[in-house]
């Protein structure tokens, strides 16, 4: 039984107990009279209807962020339960995998329709669940639908069968089929609940799999909330199995079981899925970390490049696999930059309502403030300075941290190259765009890059040099992330594999070749001897690459 947040939480307000709200420190918003509060949209009632979908026979619990109190009790998923659970989703696999592809398609379809209309109950949840601002809840509406509306109308292009050139045009008929994994197993992280579990899954359902989805616990009602909509869109019932409970417990049961593996969380736990996975020969992709850095250029113009870090660094407090954590500045603009935007920074109002008007909300758990403080603390300590934030805000809610500036990061400092996943960046000055690319390029990770320039030309040939599986030009992550209609996904360790566009529905598939023989064997026939045969075919390739034959 899980029941850490809670008991975290309310430590660190005893810890911070008579830490009064700083003068200078972040405004702190209230929701407009008339909000409904977490416990008036989480009901015994919601629960007991969402979590019927759970395959569990043990008990685990869920918390509010805003409060540390808990949110929901939850079932505990055995690796019994989890092996049920796939039991369940490969009976209903093939009957849904024989529903035409466009059938499949239009599910997405009306599952866009109804999430769009029905946006505020998951906005709520979403909110509940991770603390979020409402705005940065608000994303994942955006960019579930859109995944939505691209697979919607996509898949059945991406997917349908396409003929290919034979080995002897017009003799071999070639025909290139797009088969489902079977049942994909997916496992998604608390940060962003409704894109990474729903979003995600939705083209494995278009390609006509299964998905046994293990979310986070503490997320795992916008999961369920998700899954009731698409039922709602035509999805039939054994399609989407949830399982819930520990990671280290209930995820390698999932992979133990899967034909394929869609994960999003840590490298460190990709890693491990990677083993497993390797162990098994099956297929898996992997949406990890980063340190993402973000160049100012000295013809950037700089108030859209303050409002863009303020979003890139600051959404969703953080917590935000593409957000920014470095952020390098050309020296000779940097002063005017930085001031601006530790001025927009020290503004930004926190609020814990379930409403739009706050600009930033919680941390998600004891375990992400301790990893912003010990980053903040240990490079202050260091000598860094705070040119904005550097402070927790129990005052606003248990878990609440100011968005954080920090100049003057030596190498050796943990927030310079650990992904903090917080509010915190980190500001470098540079001298030529060469020592830029360099600096922004010496991490591990490699998975989103934004660049700021006057000069759009110019700023997509930095992109190109630029080791990241995204580049933002004049936009911090919403540019790339959003173009689902373009691969988004990581180098090194930010992962393998990608999500949205061909690539994040083809990995849902296995290509099979189906080529048929016309007229003429592919073997010497007709009297010929092998040598006059050799010859003939020879000649026939001379023959299909003069007549540019592919
Ligand atoms: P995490 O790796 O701890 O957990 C992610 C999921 O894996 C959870 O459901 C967890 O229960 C499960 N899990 C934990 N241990 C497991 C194991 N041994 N086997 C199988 N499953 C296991 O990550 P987190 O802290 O929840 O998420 C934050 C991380 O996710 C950050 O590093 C962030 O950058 C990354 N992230 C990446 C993307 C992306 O698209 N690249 C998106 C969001 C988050």
């Amino acid at each position: 039984m899980t029941d850490s947040r809670a008991g975290q939480a309310s430590q660190t307000a005893i810890e911070d107990a008579g830490n009064a709200f700083p003068e200078d420190g972040n405004p702190a918003v209230a929701p407009p009279p008339g909000t409904r509060t977490v416990a008036e949209v989480v009901t015994p009632e919601l629960v007991a209807r969402l979590t019927g979908a759970v395959t569990g026979s043990g008990s685990t619990a869920s918390h509010t962020p805003f409060t540390g109190a808990r949110l929901a009790a939850l079932p505990e998923s055995t690796p019994e339960d989890v092996a049920a659970a796939f039991g369940r989703a490969r009976a209903a696999q093939p009957s849904w995998a024989a529903t035409p592809l466009r059938e499949r398609a239009a599910v997405l379809l009306r599952f866009h329709d109804l999430l769009l209309s029905r946006q505020s109950e998951v906005l709520d949840l979403v909110q509940s669940e991770t603390g979020k601002a409402r705005l940065h809840a608000h994303e994942e509406v955006l960019s579930v639908a859109s995944a939505a509306r691209h697979y919607g109308r996509k898949a059945p292009a991406y997917l349908g069968a396409r003929r290919r050139t034979g080995v002897i045009p017009l003799l071999t008929r070639v025909t290139e089929v797009r088969r489902p994994c079977g049942v994909v197993g997916q496992i998604a992280p608390w940060n962003y609940p409704l894109e990474l579990s729903v979003g995600d899954a939705l083209p494995a359902f278009a390609a006509g799999n299964a998905v046994v989805m293990k979310p986070d616990t503490e997320t795992a009602l916008t999961a369920l909330w998700a899954r009731e909509l698409m039922l709602e869109a035509g999805l039939p019932e054994g399609i989407w199995q949830v399982v819930l409970g520990e990671g280290p417990v209930v995820g390698p049961a999932v992979v133990a079981h899967a034909d394929y593996v869609s994960f999003t969380g840590s490298t460190r736990t990709g890693r491990e899925i990677a083993r497993s996975a390797g162990a098994r020969l099956v297929g898996c992709s992997l949406e990890l970390g980063g340190k993402n850095a973000m160049l100012v250029l000295r013809d950037a113009d700089l108030d859209r490049a303050v409002a863009g870090a303020i979003r890139g660094c600051f959404a969703s407090a953080g917590q935000l696999c593409i957000s920014m954590e470095r952020l390098y500045v050309d020296e000779s603009v940097a002063e005017e930059f930085l001031d601006r935007f530790a001025e927009r920074t020290r503004g930004l109002r926190l609020g814990a309502g379930l409403a739009y008007g706050a600009d930033m909300g919680s941390l998600v758990s004891e375990r992400q403030l301790a990893t912003v403080r010990r980053h903040v603390e240990e490079a202050r300590a260091g000598g860094a300075r705070l040119l904005a934030g550097g402070r927790h805000r129990p005052d606003v809610g248990p878990l609440f941290h100011e968005p954080t500036i920090l100049d003057g990061v030596e190498e050796s400092m943990a927030v310079h190259a650990e992904e903090t996943f917080g509010p915190v960046v980190s500001v470098y000055r540079f001298r030529t765009e060469e020592e830029a690319v360099e600096r922004a390029n010496a991490t591990a990770y490699g998975l989103n890059a934004s660049v700021w320039t006057r000069d759009g030309r110019r700023g997509r040939a930095i992109a190109e040099r630029l080791r990241a599986g995204t580049v933002n030009v004049n936009e911090s992550y919403a540019a790339a992330y959003g173009s689902v209609a373009a691969p988004m996904g990581g180098l090194g360790d930010s992962g393998l594999g990608r999500r949205h566009g061909r690539e994040g529905i083809a990995k849902y598939t296995e290509a099979q070749t189906v080529a048929q023989q016309r007229l003429l064997p592919l073997g010497p026939a007709f009297g010929l001897d092998d040598a006059r045969y050799a010859r003939l075919m020879s000649r026939g390739m001379r023959a299909m690459k003069a007549l540019r034959i592919r």
